[in-house]
């Protein structure tokens, strides 16, 4: 559709500086362009789906569009999701901006600025107004970094509807806790949030009389050990063990829960697991290889850690693992290590090769846990919701479908009704 001002890539070489500039120019422009073409497609298909009876359905017409959207760009549903509440609000709330929009005159990442941050507007004079203010605002918007976009936005948003403001700021300054950043490294996973102040209070005594119960001898830092000791919180225990390396330190002998309350599904071969926890990871340098087969069983409702069901070819064996219930999180070689060294328990899974068709419907225990393992989260393509959650089903339906490895695979409830949901 747009040919005319996108040239091909190979015929830079040849144009002229100010050529560059026109192309640049021009492809901002049909991107805006194509961006408002799409979400008005996405606007109408959704329009064609919808059907009133269906509204209150657990799996609705708006997550069968949202699937199909996802498809065709090859995104999750929840993106997709995203981009059909955009395209409705600029054809609903702010049609002035959607026509700047179509007109190729503003960038859709401004656009998105804008329509989030004036969601919590509800009079129809209010927007009317603001998609006037904004239309004749926006060109010189595109300038400012994006903390003073928002402020600009923002000041609009005070001027003719402060309740909206007001909304906004309470929610942000509102009670929260949340875990991960898509800047994480691997092994680490950021938190971040507001407490209320009495609860921080308890929290930072707790902190302190745990990091406090270690031996002098401990070689974290007091910031290692109030994060450790989150974690031991969060396995169920108020005490932290001690990492010294002498032996009858009596903090060094109570279990934290921090390691044995995961219990490490091998799915590869055990020798996969033969890596040293690294001394330097945690300024431990007494780790010990344990005897795996000394563990115990952890309760079925704690998080498992799933090892990649690909494994390494690589002579040290140094085999990551993912926690299917936390984003399929990846826990790098020397942190497995470690969590096996402390107590994590270890279960392998059976041979794939032991795991043979059966008559039934239902899956054997070995083959539940076996394609659990394997699928790590539901099937549904950008689904994240782990496998240990999920339903198992066949591919094709049961008798005609067998139930072994390659018949059957997990679904979470929601996208299994939407497999066999007729749209
Ligand atoms: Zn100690
Ligand atoms: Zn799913």
């Amino acid at each position: 559709m747009y040919d005319s001002v996108v040239p091909a890539v190979a015929s830079l070489a040849g144009a002229g500086d100010a050529d560059l500039v026109d192309i640049v120019r021009g492809c901002g422009a049909a991107a805006a362009r194509a961006e408002a073409v799409k979400l008005a497609a996405i606007v109408e298909l959704w329009e064609r789906r919808r059907r009133p009876e269906r509204a209150r359905w657990a799996c609705d017409d708006w997550d069968a569009t949202a699937a199909e959207i996802g498809c065709a760009l090859n995104i999750s549903s929840g993106r997709a999701s995203g981009q059909m509440d955009l395209g409705l609000a600029l054809r609903d709330r702010f049609p002035r901006l959607g026509r700047l929009l179509a007109a190729g005159q503003v960038p859709v990442t401004l656009v998105t600025t804008i329509v989030f941050r004036a969601a919590l507007v509800v009079d129809p004079a209010v927007l009317a107004r603001l998609d006037g203010v904004f239309v004749d605002a926006v060109r010189a918007w595109g300038l400012l970094s994006q903390k003073k976009l928002e402020t600009a936005i923002d000041a609009w948003i005070e001027r003719y509807d402060p309740d909206a403001v007001r909304r906004l700021r309470t929610g942000m300054a509102g009670r929260s806790f949340t875990l991960g950043d898509r800047d994480d490294r691997t092994g680490l996973t950021s938190a971040f949030g507001r407490l209320a102040t009495p609860d921080a209070a308890l929290l930072a005594h707790r902190l302190g009389v745990m990091v406090s119960s270690v031996c002098e001898d401990d070689p974290r830092t007091m910031d290692q050990r109030r994060a450790d000791s989150l974690g031991a919180i969060a396995a169920g225990s108020l005490v932290l063990s001690c990492r010294c390396s002498t032996t009858d330190c009596p903090a060094a002998q109570v279990d934290d829960g921090r390691a044995s309350s995961f219990r490490i599904g091998v799915v590869a071969d055990r020798s996969a697991l033969d890596a040293s926890p690294d001394p330097q990871m945690h300024g431990d340098p007494t780790h010990s290889q344990p005897e795996p087969e000394a563990r115990q069983p952890e309760p079925p409702s704690e998080p498992a850690a799933q090892p990649d069901p690909a494994p390494s070819p690589a002579p040290e064996r140094r085999t990551a693992a993912v926690i299917p219930g936390f984003g399929c999180a990846i826990v790098p070689a020397p942190l497995l290590a470690e969590l096996i060294a402390h107590g994590a328990g270890v279960r392998v899974l059976d041979n794939i090769e032991a795991i043979t068709a059966t008559d039934g419907y239902r899956p054997s225990a070995a083959l539940d846990r076996f394609v659990r393992a394997r699928d790590l989260t539901c099937r549904f393509p950008g689904c994240d919701r782990a496998a240990v959650f999920a339903d198992i089903d066949h591919t094709q339906p049961y008798p005609h479908g067998a139930t072994h490895p390659a018949g059957i695979k997990c679904y979470c409830r929601k996208h299994d009704r939407q497999r066999h949901c007729s749209t």
